[in-house]
């Protein structure tokens, strides 16, 4: 039928619109890099992931997600993810719980047994590796897919570094550790247990090794000077917590103070309240909101029946008592003494006050630089000593299992540089999707998924493992909480709104490109793309 008074545009029937040449800008489709992405320090494509996990493709989720990490199971569990702390998300509702459905892909892959893809070629060069805590053990594995032949030397009895001789249990359970931990070595990474390195040149040059990587961490824990009586018991806790891996458990009497403010000091309480301590008391010289520990994890240790003491410090520890003097913070918010004193009962201290780094092995390296007990490498990861590479909790830098997992790839893809005698050039950062690119009103509400926790009671006297995973269909639907930003996720959008039929569908999976013969630039796209994958350019770039 004829439409005598209006015209309507019927698909197809702009064709004929060739727009000439007075268009100044034009729209490009872009791959933006999501926030979440950027924050991780992993390095995972987190938003790439997401993808195939809220299409139920959890296999192929996987993969993409060990291309950077390969232990998701366990940082699914113990990461302090910042990708969730930046997660676009946190603007609309909350954001996207990135750990949780990595945990479920995890754990899913364990189930399942999915092995890693063993390397497609060797390379021949040999690389020595001291340390099988995360930084050693991902550097091991991003070598190993690079085709090279790797050995750990690790000093203690088993794999894991602070992941299994730190971090207890109840947070991450050791069937969790061990199966990925295994899943490494299965690519034909060789581990030698029980064998500390003591001089680390002598054992490059015995074994043949083209280049090294070191990652020992920091496991010297950091004593204060307290003046105590004899009868005191004084122990660290990162000794504490190691003693609990092994056969006898550590006796620290019913009432248990721990002395320090980050996370350790919490699992050291959070510990001795489940070795059958009636009080466990951190005692800690600042405030809650200065406190380095995460606010999860006092909150969780508060509701176990952790007692903190703030603004205080101890100034003597003697049998069955300690003297702590009572702080204030000076208006730079450093805390100072005030003169008054009490008495506080306590069967043991356990002090939480940091680890050092042991160099010993490194004593005849020459030319090593050192800042603040660590070794200083640059922006691959190298010391001033050629071929020798660092990372993780020796070096300076945040430490977190995740950082250290990081800094293992970073290594790993600058020693297979080093080794071909090239450099490892990273890919140009793509531009940040930040939230003023996300039309979020797209999106429609989607509470997050919340993981199911251990009872109370359970808590305090057992090391069962205190947060649940998420199910199927809870991880499927917080995936699908995911806003792609920053990378199309093919809604159509630009292809509907188009007023003159520029934007032509190249088929599932292969997005879409634009028909500039047809487009005048008039940004409809731009504004109607959820997630901020088109931006327009000025026509002659
Ligand atoms: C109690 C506690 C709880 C923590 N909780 C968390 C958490 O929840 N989330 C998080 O992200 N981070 C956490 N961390 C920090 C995290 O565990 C560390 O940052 C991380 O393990 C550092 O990794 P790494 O590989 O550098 O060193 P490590 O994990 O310390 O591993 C170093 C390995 O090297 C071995 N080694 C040392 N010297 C030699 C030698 N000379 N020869 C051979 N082997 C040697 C050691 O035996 C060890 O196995 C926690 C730390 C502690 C202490
Ligand atoms: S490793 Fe940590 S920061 Fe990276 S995606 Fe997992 S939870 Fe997020
Ligand atoms: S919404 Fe998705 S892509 Fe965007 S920051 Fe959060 S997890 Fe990343
Ligand atoms: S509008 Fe939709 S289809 Fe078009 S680029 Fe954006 S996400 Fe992709």
């Amino acid at each position: 039928m004829e439409k005598p008074f209006a015209i309507t545009l019927n698909v197809g029937s702009s064709l004929a619109n060739l727009t000439g040449s007075w268009r100044t800008f034009r729209p490009v489709y872009l791959d933006r890099l999501p926030p979440c992405n950027h924050a991780c320090p992993a390095g995972e494509n987190i938003q790439g992931w997401l993808f195939h996990a809220e299409a139920g493709n959890y296999e192929a989720a996987w993969r993409e997600l060990i291309r950077n990490n390969p232990m998701p199971a366990i940082m699914g569990r113990v990461c302090y993810h910042p990708c969730e702390t930046n997660c676009n998300r946190r603007h609309v509702d909350e954001p996207v719980s990135i750990h949780a459905v990595e945990r479920f892909l995890g754990d899913l892959a364990i189930r399942k047994g999915w092995q890693f893809e063993m390397p497609e070629t060797l390379t021949g060069k040999r690389v020595l590796v001291i340390g099988a805590g995360p930084s050693g053990l991902s550097a091991a594995y991003h070598l190993r897919r690079l085709g090279h032949e790797v050995t750990i030397r690790e000093a203690g009895p088993m794999a894991g570094g602070m992941m299994r001789f730190g971090i207890p249990k109840y947070r991450l359970p050791r069937e969790v550790l061990d199966a990925e931990v295994q899943r490494i070595l299965e690519m034909g990474v060789d581990l030698a247990l029980n064998t500390k390195c003591v001089d680390l040149l002598t054992t490059m040059k015995e074994g043949k090794f083209d280049a090294a990587f070191l990652a020992v961490g920091a496991h010297i824990g950091k004593r204060a000077y307290i003046p105590a009586g004899d009868s005191a018991t004084i122990l660290d806790a990162v000794s504490l917590l190691r003693s609990l891996e092994g056969e006898g458990q550590p006796m620290l009497g019913r009432r248990v103070v721990v002395y320090g403010g980050g996370n350790t000091a919490i699992d050291a309480a959070r510990t001795a309240k489940r070795l059958g301590a009636t009080e466990a008391i951190i005692v800690y010289r600042r405030t809650r909101e200065k406190m380095p520990a995460h606010d999860f994890e006092v909150e969780e240790a508060l509701q176990e029946g952790v007692m903190i003491k703030w603004l205080s410090t101890i100034k003597q520890a003697d049998q069955g008592e300690l003297m702590v003097e009572k702080m204030v913070l000076d208006e730079k918010g450093f805390p100072q003494p005030t003169g008054e004193f009490e008495t506080l009962e306590a069967d043991s201290l356990v002090l939480a006050l940091g680890q050092d780094v042991d160099m010993s092995l490194l004593h005849k390296v020459p030319g090593l630089e050192f800042d603040n007990g660590m070794v200083k490498v640059d922006s691959s990861m190298m010391t001033t000593y050629p071929g020798i590479f660092a990372g993780g909790d020796m070096v300076p830098s945040e430490r977190t299992a995740t950082v250290a997992i990081g800094h293992g790839k970073q290594a790993a893809r600058n020693i297979d540089a080093w080794l071909r005698g090239t450099k490892h050039v990273p890919p140009e950062p793509h531009e940040l999707a930040s939230i003023d690119k996300i039309n979020t009103w797209y999106y429609s509400d989607a509470p997050k998924m919340v993981q199911p926790a251990l009872d109370v009671v359970r808590r305090q006297s057992t090391f069962e493992e205190v947060v649940g995973g998420l199910n199927e269909s809870n991880a499927l639907f917080e995936a699908r909480r995911c806003m792609s930003c920053g990378n199309c996720f093919e809604c159509d959008n630009c292809y509907g709104v188009c007023p003159d039929n520029a934007v032509i569908k190249l088929g599932p999976g292969k997005r879409f490109e634009f028909n500039y013969d047809y487009c005048k630039g008039c940004g409809i796209c731009v504004a109607e793309c959820p997630c901020g994958a088109i931006k327009m350019v000025p026509e002659n770039t």
